[in-house]
């Protein structure tokens, strides 16, 4: 989706900010998880093909052991550090997708920021507008998410 659209998308949500926390995640998760039953990632995999997942120092041990080498190994040929001392896959798309079957290679042993993707579950949503903003320009669920909810909104209002 267009960086614009995305904007503007993500200001008709303007009407939670009068909201509590606790009602704001209430209806988030709710919606989120109506999307997600109705959703097949594996017909999809935007998220694996364009964005790049954090991965956790503790978590690199994990993600070796999963491809059956070492972790020098995998620093090697799949991780490097980037500008903000953060360790990302090296490559877009990511190399632990598969790009005949949508699948991750490493799936039961994901990064936490794959596993929580589009973090449109999260706590305090309200203060996660501007990440909502960028995962629905690339996310058709976080948009669908945000659109369900913008109708809500109005229909509160009329
Ligand atoms: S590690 Fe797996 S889930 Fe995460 S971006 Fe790569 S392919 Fe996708
Ligand atoms: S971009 Fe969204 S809908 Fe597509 S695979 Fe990722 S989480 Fe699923």
């Amino acid at each position: 989706m267009d960086k614009l659209i995305s904007e503007k998308l993500i200001n008709q949500l303007e009407g939670l900010t009068t909201q509590s926390s606790e009602k704001v995640d209430f209806l988030f998760e709710e919606v989120h998880d109506a999307v997600f039953k109705n959703t097949n990632c594996l017909a999809c995999a935007n998220c694996c093909k364009n964005y790049s997942p954090i991965i956790e120092p503790e978590e690199i041990p994990i993600i070796a052991k999963a491809l059956d080498i070492g972790p020098s190994q995998l620093f090697q040929d799949y991780i490097e550090m980037d500008e903000d001392g953060d360790f990302v896959f090296k490559s877009q798309p990511c190399p632990m997708l598969n790009l005949e079957d949508n699948k991750c290679r490493i799936y039961e042993n994901r990064p936490q920021a794959c596993q929580g993707y589009p973090h449109t579950n999260m706590k305090e949503m309200k203060n996660h507008l501007d990440l909502l903003e960028k995962n629905i320009e690339i996310c058709p669920a976080a948009e669908e998410i945000v659109s369900r909810i913008i109708k809500q909104l109005n229909n509160v209002k009329t």
